[in-house]
């Protein structure tokens, strides 16, 4: 068989793995437009602000490595330009020499993943604008604010990317203003649960500009950036950084007519196939069915991605398996807080017209562990739940210690269908330093049920 990978990174490099586990007679070969494969996207901030010293720690695995421990053959530097799915046949420019050439398939999978988003407005393209996806990116980020001595960074947009930009931003010493259009940063989770990340920032010395947007950049005489704002007012900055989304890659995808779903994101079954049954997606790329609503989803994690890559090698290689949705299980670190959340919020469910009367959600504030020893620290948890049976719809937390082990567990819950009571009998480790005889946990199951 010859499988054919569009795409050297978390989708696209699990799956090559994957399937030379699953055979050794496969002929692999991952195709990646850029200059390296397999690397940590998720620590690219974390480079960025010198925690993670070495950029060499941010390779996963080398071609080299590729070929000697998996025998898959990768082409670095080479984009698929198109799929002729009639001749079972793409076309790849080796971007190094210009050249064009074609390959046959007998499977081929899609792992493009998802660009971030270009805002429509003037000077997003100014030199000191920049976005953030790759190792090239994050060159050229460390670049120009070693090269500027940049002092001040405007970050626009308070995800998960933004806040991990803005953190690192000012562990390199620059001071930080996030503007975001909504209400609050993190805008996936409740707005009450988010108020310890806007007062950590505001510890932390950061400018918030919420309910703001930006309307374009302007390069200044002094080399400096203004943007200017919706409000009428403006900031001034050294370095902008946009962080306002990511769309998925599906150029190849359309252009080949399959078939693309309603949120813009390649169409494919619970075995991750796409409309044309020699082809399978993954990744950012991809809808995919949320776990709890059933609807179609577009959930940009590394988590997800790589867990589709290994299903589709496993159904191309005649295993029987299948994708089983997403939480959007998530976590993000802004400074000393945590936050975590998995499932639906209660903003999600009542922008779906989902908030049913009998939906219910509890808050509780415990430590994180026995409060008698030294160092507890309080959690505030929101558990959502149907009041019908118990079922788990969601839950998000945030404080300083032990909040991703609560909402992991949790996340287990919801992806087992379990509920309210089985939270209540959940037997989890105690020793007074790591948790409570009744931990966050059993906590959150004894308010509810
Ligand atoms: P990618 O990993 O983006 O890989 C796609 C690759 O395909 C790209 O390298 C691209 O160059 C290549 N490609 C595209 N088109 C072609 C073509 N035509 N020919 C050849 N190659 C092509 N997720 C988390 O869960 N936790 C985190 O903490 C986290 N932090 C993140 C921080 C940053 C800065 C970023 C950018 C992302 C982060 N993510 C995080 C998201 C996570 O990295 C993605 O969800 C994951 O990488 C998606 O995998 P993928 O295979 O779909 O796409």
């Amino acid at each position: 068989k010859r499988i054919l990978i569009v795409g050297g990174v978390a989708g696209g490099a699990s799956c090559a793995a994957r399937a030379r586990r699953l055979s050794e007679e496969a002929e692999i070969i991952m195709f990646e437009k850029g200059p390296f494969v397999s690397f940590a996207n998720c620590g690219l901030p974390f480079h960025i602000g010198d925690v993670i010293e070495k950029e060499e720690a941010l390779m996963v695995a080398s071609p080299q490595l590729f070929k000697e421990r998996f025998n898959v053959d990768v082409r670095v530097n080479s984009e698929v330009v198109s799929i002729d799915r009639r001749n079972s046949e793409i076309a790849v420019k080796d971007l190094s020499s210009g050249e064009t050439y074609t390959e046959k398939y007998d499977a081929l999978v899609l792992s493009p993943g998802a660009a971030p988003v270009r805002l429509p407005i003037p000077g997003i393209d100014l030199p000191g604008v920049f976005t953030l996806r790759n190792i090239p990116d994050t060159r050229r980020i460390r670049e120009w604010v070693s090269a500027n001595g940049s002092n001040r960074a405007l970050v626009v947009g308070g995800g998960f990317i933004g806040l991990e930009m803005t953190e690192n931003l000012v562990k390199r010493g620059l001071t930080v203003t996030i503007v975001e259009a909504q209400s609050h940063v993190m805008p996936a989770l409740d707005p009450e649960m988010v108020s310890p990340v806007h007062s950590e920032l505001k510890r932390c010395g950061v400018s918030l500009r919420l309910g703001e947007s930006v309307t374009g950049f302007q390069s200044m005489p002094d080399g400096s950036i203004r943007a200017g704002l919706a409000s009428g007012g403006e900031e001034q900055a050294d370095i902008v950084i946009v962080c306002v989304g990511v769309r998925p890659e599906t150029k190849l995808a359309r252009e080949a007519g399959l078939e693309i779903g309603e949120l813009g994101g390649i169409r494919v079954d619970s075995r991750m196939r796409t409309s044309d049954p020699a082809i399978w997606a993954v990744g950012d790329a991809v809808e995919v069915r949320d776990f709890i609503t059933g609807g179609w989803t577009l959930i940009p994690l590394a988590g997800p991605a790589n867990r589709q890559g290994r299903v589709a090698a496993d159904v191309i290689l005649g295993r029987d398996r299948e994708f089983r949705g997403v939480q959007g299980t998530a976590v993000c670190g802004v400074f000393d807080v945590t936050v975590a959340s998995t499932g639906l919020s209660e903003k999600t469910l009542k922008r779906l017209g989902l908030w049913k009367q009998d939906y219910e959600k509890i808050y509780l504030h415990p430590g994180h562990h026995a409060l008698y020893y030294p160092g507890a620290r309080t959690i505030s948890l929101k558990l959502i739940f149907s009041k019908k049976d118990g079922r788990i719809i969601g839950c998000q937390a945030a404080g300083k210690e032990g909040v991703e082990k609560r909402v992991d567990v949790i996340s287990m819950a919801i992806q087992s269908n379990r509920t309210v009571f089985d939270l209540e009998e959940a037997e989890l480790c105690y020793a007074p330093q790591y948790g409570s005889a009744k931990d966050p946990v059993n906590m959150a199951g004894m308010i509810a049920a």
